[in-house]
Order: C-alpha cells, then sequence, then structure tokens
C-alpha cells in the first residue's frame, strides 16, 4: 500500500507521524506537571459541634455541617483559595444547632450548588431560618437534594454515599432528638475509605450493622461527639477502623467525649484524634495510603 503513495504523501505522513510523537511527548509533560491528586478531609475545630471539609482530587468542595456558630467562615477561609466562594456540595446531617447553625452563615456567604439534607421538621428560630435561607438559596440556583438512601455524590475516583437515613423522611417532624434520623455517608477513594456516622445512636448503628454490606472502613468519625450512646462494641467491630476522629469542644457541657466511648476505642487498638485536644484534624489520602495532618 505505501510503495504507491507518492514522495509528496510520504512526506507528509512523516510529519503526521512526528507530530502525533511530539502531541504525545507534551501531553506526558501535562500529566507529570499536575502531580499526584490527593483527597483531603479536614475534621474543623469548631467546638462542641461537627464540621467536616472534603475536597476531592478533582477540587470539588463539600462540607458536611457548619459546627455551631460562624468560627466554620474562618476555618473555610483558611481551607479554600482567598477568591472562592462557593461550595459544590453542603449536607446538613441533621438540623440541631451544633450542626446546623454555621450552615446558616455559610449559606449566607457562600453559593452552594447542591444543598442536601432530610427535610425533616423542627421547632426554633435557626430551623425557621434554614428553611427561609434555603428558599433564598433555590432561587440563586442552588438545587435542593432529600436524601436518599444509596444516594451518590461522585467526583473523579471519590464515592460518597448514603447509608441513612433509609427512609423518606422529608415533612416529619421530630420534637425532641433527631440524632438518629441524621445522614450517615460512606466515602471511598481507592483503597480507602472514611465512615461519617453525624449524631447517630445505638439503634441506628444496629440498623447499619444488619443493612450495609460492608460498613468497614480506614476512619471513623466517631457519632455523637463521643457520647456513650454511640459507638458500640458491635458497631466497632463491623467498621473496624484503624483511626478515629472526636469532633467535640473543649469543656463541654455534656461531658464528651465519654469516658465508655474512649474505652472502647482503646480496646480496639484504634488510634483516636479529637478536635479539642489537637485542633483541625486533616487527614489526607492518595487512594492507597492516608496520612494524618494535625
Ligand atoms: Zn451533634
Amino acid at each position: 500500500m505505501i510503495s504507491f503513495l507518492t514522495l509528496r504523501q510520504k512526506i507528509f505522513l512523516g510529519i503526521i507521524a512526528i507530530l502525533f510523537l511530539l502531541n504525545i511527548f507534551a501531553w506526558q509533560e501535562v500529566i507529570v506537571l499536575a502531580g499526584p491528586q490527593y483527597l483531603k478531609v479536614n475534621f474543623l475545630d469548631v467546638g462542641q459541634g461537627d464540621s467536616i471539609f472534603i475536597q476531592t482530587p478533582d477540587r470539588h468542595q463539600i462540607l458536611i455541617d457548619g459546627g455551631p456558630d460562624s468560627l466554620v467562615l474562618g476555618k473555610l477561609q483558611k481551607s479554600m483559595p482567598l477568591w472562592d466562594r462557593s461550595l459544590n456540595v453542603v449536607i446538613l446531617t441533621h438540623p440541631d444547632s451544633d450542626h446546623l447553625a454555621g450552615l446558616l452563615y455559610v449559606l449566607q456567604k457562600y453559593k452552594i450548588d447542591y444543598f442536601v439534607w432530610t427535610g425533616i421538621v423542627r421547632d426554633g428560630q435557626q430551623y425557621q431560618k434554614l428553611v427561609e435561607l434555603l428558599q433564598l438559596a433555590q432561587k440563586r440556583g442552588t438545587k435542593i437534594i432529600q436524601s436518599q438512601l444509596g444516594q451518590k455524590i461522585m467526583s473523579g475516583g471519590v464515592v460518597i454515599s448514603t447509608l441513612n437515613p433509609i427512609e423518606a423522611i422529608e415533612g416529619k417532624y421530630f420534637k425532641d432528638s433527631s440524632n438518629e434520623s441524621g445522614i450517615v455517608s460512606y466515602l471511598s477513594f481507592g483503597k480507602n475509605s472514611f465512615l461519617f456516622t453525624a449524631d447517630i445512636g445505638l439503634k441506628t448503628e444496629k440498623m447499619l450493622i444488619s443493612n450495609s454490606s460492608n460498613l468497614n472502613a480506614e476512619v471513623l468519625k466517631v457519632g455523637h461527639h463521643g457520647s456513650k450512646y454511640s459507638t458500640s462494641e458491635e458497631f466497632l467491630q463491623a467498621v473496624s477502623p484503624n483511626l478515629a476522629v472526636i469532633s467535640v469542644g473543649k469543656d463541654n457541657f455534656y461531658g464528651h467525649p465519654t469516658q465508655e466511648v474512649l474505652q472502647r476505642l482503646q480496646n480496639f487498638g484504634i488510634n483516636t484524634f479529637r478536635t479539642d485536644q489537637d485542633g483541625d484534624i486533616q487527614i489526607i489520602s492518595d487512594g492507597n495510603n492516608i496520612k494524618v495532618i494535625e
């Protein structure tokens, strides 16, 4: 076939081949310049409450809860580029003050692409404010998503799946505690995995053990700030984490974390970090290994 080509055609094909090779090299160079990409999970020290900032290797930003006050704003500023005033996903696990109040500030300062919550009904001014702010955000383009069992957030190699609540509870009124209704998320990235348990107690832990095929996670966000009514031995056995993080405020009124939970974690030989002692706890993963930066 080649023998039928004219000299001009041969030169032309030669140039194409050289361009092709050059292109390959150029492309490889871009890959090298991009360098290794990391998942960053930052358990923010926001006092007595929860707030977890996640940056995926694709640089998508996800915030789970906002802690009890405006402290989260300063923490986000430190974690994000100066000019950045948007978040891709915000998850409100349950509308209790120590998870919700900070998000009321975040909703006013940041443009949010997706706001995920259960849509349950509660009393109180903060809850009213949340509903108002969500309506405003929706008008500005935020998609308000009701959490659903099996719902997935995907970014590059990161997958965040919803394990709780197991049924739609939108519009359901919770008078006293809404802890068991909290959104539980399982994050996997390559060989690394994280379990975020909000404030769930023994009842939901039991349900998760019987409902979930795989709860095994390398990092466990300890449920309900280390309350003794969470983090049972059975649950620790099912999750079998190497590392646990307790999000808790210094000298808090509730006596969190409880001696019982600290003892259980110790019995299982789990390396435990606490925001009241260690400050912000950032965990970096390349999909194979994790590294803790205090
Ligand atoms: Zn809480």
